[in-house]
């Protein structure tokens, strides 16, 4: 996976600019808890999931056609 380094931090940053205003107290494993938890969070990480998928299908199928386009 060619793009798989530049979807991986959108999907990892995502839910945590977007999801809800505030701050996530406690410690880090309390955070990691938190956001594997809360419906905001999940629903966050799915789109961002999805908007990657999306993004890498399509810089697939353009780089694909381009091949087949310098074979002509
Ligand atoms: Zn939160």
């Amino acid at each position: 996976m060619k793009h798989t380094p530049f979807a991986l931090p959108l999907m990892l940053f995502a839910p945590l600019a977007l999801a809800h205003p505030g701050e996530h107290p406690g410690g880090m494993l309390n955070a990691i808890a938190h956001l594997l938890s809360e419906p905001d969070h999940l629903a966050m990480a799915l789109i961002a999931v999805v908007v990657g998928v999306a993004g890498a299908r399509f810089f697939r199928r353009r780089t694909a056609a381009r091949i087949l386009a310098k074979r002509r």
